[in-house]
């Protein structure tokens, strides 16, 4: 008889992990255990569920349930595992099944993150993890015909969801505890996506300390704070994540410095038989030479097929992260990579920065379009440490570029020459990268 592989959670990574040792390992006996009403489906494009942009929710499934049990994982939905015997090798499902395993992965994800105030579980209030609070959401919207929403938090996904409900006509503020939101992201560059959030009408409530949330009818919320009162129909919390570990430390297994599960490259956890994918553990950051938290969907991924290769008998390892990430705002791309002062600081590097404005395209063809580049080098090696691209065209794959520039090492005086596909309707001659890299180069 093939060795039992179980996994918990069906979010991004375990179907990942699933869907890899399958490929591997035909003999091996799969079970994927999901507590929620989905498998295999991506989150990233929530918002463009909700924004309408999407119109039907099968867009976003991956693989149904019936898909993967055709290549013969067993998936259990609507099943929380409830405990873990290490020693003796059981899970503890709350349909009442006890299920061997041989290999175990933790692929459990993140929880939301929760104010602790009065009201926050009323009627009308959201978070936005899983398809199932998606389709909440939408239908919320749809049937009580919300006009108004109150935004909490500042990060990517708040903005994205900003976008969102302005292009369903609803009225929305963005309420955060900081001045500015994305707050690792260079002062300038937050100042074009506030520009951005008033251009397009949403309000912005900055500085803002939570108090309450108020039912006061059928149809309308309050949310107080110290600043006033909000009327609304529908808040979604932003709020952030932590990684779902109560599993992980139920059992027992190291957590890092993050409060994430601790992994190896193969992405074991500290004991040998239990691996652990995805938002629930940490990643490794090549620039900041530590392991970080980086709850994002593509680092899920790769996690869940190294894992899932290793399983499957093949012999993989996940080398780490630059740290990467984009996100739209309107008519915004924007883009970081790799680690800004502060944090470079910390990792023992001397760095150094600038940011220039340039063309997201050839001067002559140029209709106004704004792209801004910030480089971070070390002043000792010259080597590229991190960068941020805010525009409204091109910022991202500019970001790739300088990421792949990052994982290979280069310094500010290769990068001031790389070779690009150079035509006007897609840079200068002399590309935002180059004219980036050459000014900080006059830096160093
Ligand atoms: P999850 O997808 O959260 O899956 C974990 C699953 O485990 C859950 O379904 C949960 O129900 C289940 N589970 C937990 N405990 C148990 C238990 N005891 N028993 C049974 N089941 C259990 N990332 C990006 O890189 N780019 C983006 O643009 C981006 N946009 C996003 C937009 C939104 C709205 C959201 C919510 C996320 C976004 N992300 C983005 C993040 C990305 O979606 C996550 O990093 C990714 O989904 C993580 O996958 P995961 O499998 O680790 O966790």
């Amino acid at each position: 008889m093939g060795k039992q592989l179980v996994i918990i959670g069906g979010g991004a990574a375990g179907p990942s992990v699933a869907a890899e040792a399958r490929r591997r390992d035909s003999e091996l006996k799969i079970t994927m255990i999901e507590r929620g009403d989905y498998v295999s489906y991506a989150a990233c494009p929530i918002p463009y569920y909700i924004g309408d942009y999407i119109k039907d929710y099968r867009r976003l499934v991956i693989r149904t349930p019936e898909e993967f049990i055709r290549t013969g994982v067993d998936v259990k939905l609507r099943a929380n595992v409830e405990a873990i015997d290490v020693d003796k090798g059981l899970v503890y499902v709350s349909d009442g099944s006890v299920l061997p395993y041989d290999n175990l992965v933790l692929a459990t994800g993140a929880k939301a993150v929760r104010p602790d105030i009065p009201g926050i579980d009323s009627e009308g209030v959201f978070v936005l993890r899983n398809l199932g609070d998606a389709l909440q959401v939408k239908s919320f919207i749809v049937e009580n015909r919300c006009r108004r929403a109150v935004l909490l938090g500042g990060g990517f996904i708040a903005l994205e969801m900003s976008e969102a409900l302005r292009s369903i006509g609803i009225e929305t503020t963005m309420v955060i505890r900081r001045d500015r939101p994305v707050p690792h992201w260079d002062p300038e560059f937050t100042d074009v996506i506030l520009k951005e959030l008033e251009k397009n009408q949403v309000n912005f409530l900055p500085e803002a300390k939570l108090k309450a949330i108020e039912r006061v009818t059928d149809a309308k919320l309050c949310l107080h704070t110290d600043k006033g009162t909000i009327e609304t129909d529908l808040i979604i919390l932003g709020l952030g994540v932590r990684p779902e570990t109560s599993l992980a430390e139920a059992i027992g297994l190291r957590l890092g410095d993050t409060g994430a599960i601790s992994v190896d490259s193969r992405q074991r956890t500290s004991r040998e038989e239990i691996y652990a994918v995805g938002d629930c553990c940490e990643v490794y950051h090549r620039i900041a030479k530590k392991w970080v938290y980086r709850p994002l969907g593509d680092i899920a991924n790769k996690q869940g097929r190294t894992a899932g290769i290793n399983i499957g008998g093949g012999n993989a390892e996940f080398a780490g992260i630059v740290g990467a990430q984009s996100f739209k705002l309107f008519s915004l791309e924007v883009g970081t990579t790799g680690i800004m002062e502060d944090e470079a600081r910390q990792a023992g590097y001397d760095p150094v920065s600038n940011l220039v404005w340039g063309n997201p395209v050839a001067r002559p063809m140029s209709r106004g379009e704004r792209l801004g580049i910030k480089l971070v080098a070390d002043r000792k090696t010259g080597k590229l440490l991190g960068a941020q691209a805010v525009g409204d065209k091109g910022a991202v794959w500019r970001i790739n570029c300088l990421s792949v520039a990052l994982w290979q090492g280069l310094t500010v005086q290769e990068i001031g020459y790389l070779d690009f596909a150079y035509a006007p309707p897609f840079g200068g001659a002399w590309d935002a990268i180059h004219v980036a890299a050459h000014a900080l180069m006059r830096k160093l």
